[in-house]
């Protein structure tokens, strides 16, 4: 066998299947390999001779390198990730060793390395799981923050200013408890890539936990940053697609500016969070930007949810129904009841379910506040018909991540029962962006509770993406109107178009129509001519408890 010669070697280094750089002790690239040319996106002439730091990303800190070099003084090798920056200007997790080779008394430096977000590189993505999220390719938390350092460390710099952005999906709790893990998985896939397609090159994604992402923004305009946290959350607007199926997921955004809104990494992050919350607490899908003011919302917040989770297990007193009656708008007369949930706290008083409801479901309590709601009605039923007007609906709400709790049916059984002795149909409630993401298996159980005569209506129509032809395959009865284009018909705008469609859409699909939230005669009028169905509203009758009903009960019998 011949010998092998020094071009072998070379091949042999050259084909080496993880990229290879020698550098000298200046430092400058003396050579590199196929993969490196592969991974980088650099040939050999564009770096040769050049410094390595042609290829960093900016964004470690100089401690980390100086670590690096203390180790590799210390032990004779470093390993471990850091991000560079490809030629593109994408910045990518690499996995890392890097070691002396002394020879005929010359000195280098090898640095080895795998794309980590590569599959093939097996060993170096598990050695990596402590910084960077495998599943969206992402960093994470930890490593996010040690970014941020560096950023803010950097400030000094040409471009002084920049933002902290943070995102969080509001219904991708429901996509996981709907439809299975792996199904999560892939819509938190797409998201990512969504969230990335509204950045540019140069920011920074990261992914800290579950369904929440943060990015580092540059910022060069004062605008900027409201651009791109507009764009975000309308690119959440939109459903996120996976295997052909529709997800909705909308993104609550918060952003704090540095040096404005913090002048360390840790509050600069955590001043992010306070925004996004403030954007969750004004409804959700929109964004905000820092100011003092969120601190205190923040901790309002905070101990309110506290106070909810100790009064659901202990204070069941302070848990109430009213009734809202609804009206047929033709004959004028009651035609049912939504029962509305309240919570009277000694310390923060009576708060709204608009504001607690959301709070029990983000806390997984959401079973016990619908245990007290049932209680509550079973204690203001009468047992038997008499002294009632018949056929009335009682409608009550609920949220969509209950349809795949097991104990939802036990928990409601004695209610139906009792509302069919005393000659009266039971209705859900679901409200329209949860309904639409209601997997088949979820569809099919409210399907079981239609053919049991429990009617199921749409909450809040109008403010999600109901589709004509999702609407069709629903098990769903009843449309209910959102109080938003009610709200348009009397006054000034005088805009009937949009109620005109939704009661032409009903018809087309023999639903029957309760328009919500009717404050005044013009809009009461109004929603009689166009032919609507129901009404419910304060204009009509006001939300009160089972004892005052005894009146619309009397006007329902004349
Ligand atoms: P919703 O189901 O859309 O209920 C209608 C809301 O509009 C009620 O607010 C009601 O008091 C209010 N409303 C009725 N008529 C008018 C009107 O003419 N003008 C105005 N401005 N408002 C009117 P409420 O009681 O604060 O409930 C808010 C939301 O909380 C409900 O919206 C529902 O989504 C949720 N919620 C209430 N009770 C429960 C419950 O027991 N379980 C669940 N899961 N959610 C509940
Ligand atoms: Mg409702
Ligand atoms: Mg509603």
């Amino acid at each position: 066998m011949q010998a092998l010669q020094q071009k072998d070697f070379r091949a042999l280094v050259d084909n080496h299947p993880k990229a290879i750089m020698l550098s000298t002790t200046e430092p400058r690239i003396a050579y590199v390999n196929k993969m490196f040319r592969a991974v980088t996106g650099y040939q050999a002439g564009e770096v040769l001779g050049k410094a390595p730091s042609l290829l960093s990303s900016g964004l470690h800190s100089r401690e980390f390198y100086r670590a690096m070099w203390d180790s590799l003084d210390r032990h004779g090798h470093w390993e471990g990730l850091i991000w560079n920056r490809r030629k593109n200007g994408e910045t990518y997790p690499q996995w890392l060793t890097v070691y002396p080779v002394e020879h005929d008394n010359r000195r280098f430096f090898a640095g080895v390395f795998m794309d980590v977000g590569d599959v093939a590189a097996g060993d170096e993505r598990l050695a990596s799981l402590a910084y960077y999220d495998p599943l969206t390719e992402l960093p994470n938390r930890s490593l996010f923050q040690e970014f941020l350092k560096a950023r803010v460390s950097r400030n000094a710099g040409e471009n002084p200013r920049f933002a902290v952005l943070y995102v969080d999906l509001d219904f991708f709790k429901s996509v996981n408890d709907l439809h299975g893990h792996d199904c999560g998985d892939r819509v938190l896939q797409q998201a990512a890539q969504g969230i990335q397609n509204v950045l540019r090159r140069e920011d920074l994604v990261a992914r800290l936990s579950g369904d929440e992402f943060a990015a580092i923004i540059e910022l060069q305009t004062d605008t900027d940053l409201e651009c791109v946290c507009e764009r975000m959350t309308r690119t959440f607007q939109a459903p996120v697609v996976v295997d052909h199926r529709e997800f909705f997921l909308s993104a609550s955004v918060g952003a704090a500016i540095y040096p404005e809104h913090g002048k360390t990494a840790v509050s600069l992050l955590q001043n992010a969070d306070r925004a996004m919350y403030t954007a969750k607490l004004a409804g959700r899908a929109c964004y905000r930007i820092y100011s003092a003011v969120d601190t205190e919302q923040g901790r309002y917040k905070q101990r309110l949810s506290e106070a909810l989770v100790a009064s659901l297990k202990t204070a069941p007193e302070e848990f109430s129904v009213v009734y809202q009656p609804q009206y047929r708008l033709d004959t004028g007369g009651v035609a049912g009841l939504e029962v509305l949930i309240r919570w009277n706290h000694p310390e923060f008083g009576e708060v709204s379910p608009g504001e607690f409801v959301p709070i029990a479901e983000q806390r997984g309590h959401i079973h016990e506040l619908s245990e007290h709601l049932v209680r509550c009605i079973l204690a203001d039923l009468p047992e038997r018909p008499e002294s009632l007007p018949g056929e009335l609906c009682l409608a009550i709400n609920i949220s969509a991540r209950q349809i795949t709790d097991k104990r939802l049916e036990s928990l409601l059984g004695p209610l139906f029962d009792r509302i069919r002795r005393i000659g009266w149909r039971p209705e859900i409630e679901i409200t329209e962006t949860h309904l639409m993401n209601l997997s088949p298996q979820c569809l099919n159980r409210l399907r079981i509770l239609g053919e049991q005569g429990v009617i199921i209506a749409i909450d809040d129509f109008g403010t999600g993406y109901s589709s004509l032809a999702y609407l069709h395959t629903l098990p769903v009865q009843v449309l209910k109107i959102d109080q938003q284009f009610i709200r348009r018909l009397g006054g000034k705008c005088r805009d009937s178009r949009i109620v005109a469609a939704i009661l032409g859409i009903a018809e087309a699909l023999d639903l029957e129509v309760v328009a919500e939230g009717i404050e005044n005669g013009d809009q009461h009028s109004k929603l009689c001519e166009l032919g609507c169905h129901r009404g419910q509203g304060f204009f009509l009758a006001r939300p009160q408890p089972w004892r005052s009903l005894t009146a619309v009960f009397i006007d329902a019998d004349q």
